[in-house]
């Protein structure tokens, strides 16, 4: 299929690509990878008129650790997570979800923050940002503004940025020792989306006992969903079978997943069920 046809800008500058989505407004939208947005294009699903490309602006692939964060440019790729000693060793729920994502062929382009930009429940990464509890930098007309990944996605394919805005940096606050996190996925076959997938962060204190615990599931409601009741059950517990077990509970009512090709309500409750006990397990042993 041939997308509509549409005008191609290349801004050079943040400044310059902010004045060209407000110049053009709904006809506008921003390219970052393209994985999501092409696709979408040549289904006619999306007909923007104006393409704004940002992959030519300076100082937006930046991966590293600064200012208590690990930050995460709008241009870093899910390759580059993938790559990314760092990552790896002190991100594992990242490195975990940047490996399930699709192909390699997607993730040599897809950006993270695209990921989280699009807005589809179904994407991996929300999940994680909200486990991590990062926060999200929009700069716009009006400025720059930051974003609690909890206050992000408002509903499917709707997100908390404004006209003009772009979203130019993912900020996840550098974990505490004695940290570890995990992202579980089932999905039908390699390259998928999730039929449910759940990340996990835990923060385990001196005493073993949990001390901050993120949960963020994948594809079971019409955003991604923090399990904020699993969250809070968990805190100031020792992380034993017994409390594993009732989290799993918790999580799994706290899901709203709909009946669909992947499955019916039931068979995606419950593996979001068996995903958070795992996942949780994981992340402890490797907070420890
Ligand atoms: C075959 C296939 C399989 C896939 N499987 C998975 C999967 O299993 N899991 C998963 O999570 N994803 C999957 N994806 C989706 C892919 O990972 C997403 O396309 C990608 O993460 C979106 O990032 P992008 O850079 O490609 O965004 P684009 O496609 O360029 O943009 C997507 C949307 O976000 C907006 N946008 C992008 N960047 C910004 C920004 N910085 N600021 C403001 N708005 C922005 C665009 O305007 C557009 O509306 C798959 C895609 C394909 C093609």
């Amino acid at each position: 299929m041939i997308p509509a046809a549409f005008e191609y800008h290349v801004p050079t500058s943040i400044a310059e690509a902010t004045a060209l989505l407000v110049r053009y407004g709904d006809d506008a939208k921003v390219l970052s990878g393209g994985q999501s947005l092409i696709p979408m294009m040549k289904l006619r699903l999306a007909a923007p008129r104006h393409l704004v490309d940002i992959n030519r602006v300076p100082g937006l692939a930046g991966l590293q650790e600064t200012g208590g964060a690990l930050r995460i440019g709008a241009l870093v790729r899910e390759c580059d997570l993938e790559a990314s000693d760092l990552v790896r060793s002190r991100y594992p729920i990242l490195h975990d979800a940047s490996r399930v994502i699709a192909d390699p062929l997607v993730r040599n382009l897809a950006t993270v923050c695209g990921n989280l930009a699009h807005g589809d429940p179904a994407n991996d990464h929300p999940a994680v940002m909200l486990a991590l509890g990062a926060e999200l930098v929009a700069v716009g007309p009006g400025g720059e503004r930051r974003i609690a990944a909890g206050a992000f996605f408002l509903a499917p394919f709707t997100t908390a940025l404004s006209a003009g805005e772009i979203l130019t940096e993912i900020r996840v606050p550098i974990p505490p020792p004695r940290s570890g996190g995990a992202y579980l996925k089932l999905e039908r076959k390699v390259g998928d989306f999730a039929t449910a997938a759940v990340g996990v962060q835990v923060t385990l204190g001196t005493s073993g006992a949990c001390e901050r615990a993120g949960l963020g599931l994948t594809n079971v409601g019409p955003t991604p969903i923090a399990a904020k009741r699993a969250e809070a059950f968990l805190q100031g517990k020792r992380l034993d079978d017994g409390t594993i077990r009732q989290a799993t509970e918790l999580a799994a009512d706290e899901s709203q997943p709909t009946a669909d090709l992947r499955g019916p309500v039931e068979y995606k409750r419950d593996l979001v069920r068996v995903l958070t006990g795992r996942a949780l397990r994981r992340a402890v042993e490797r907070a420890r």
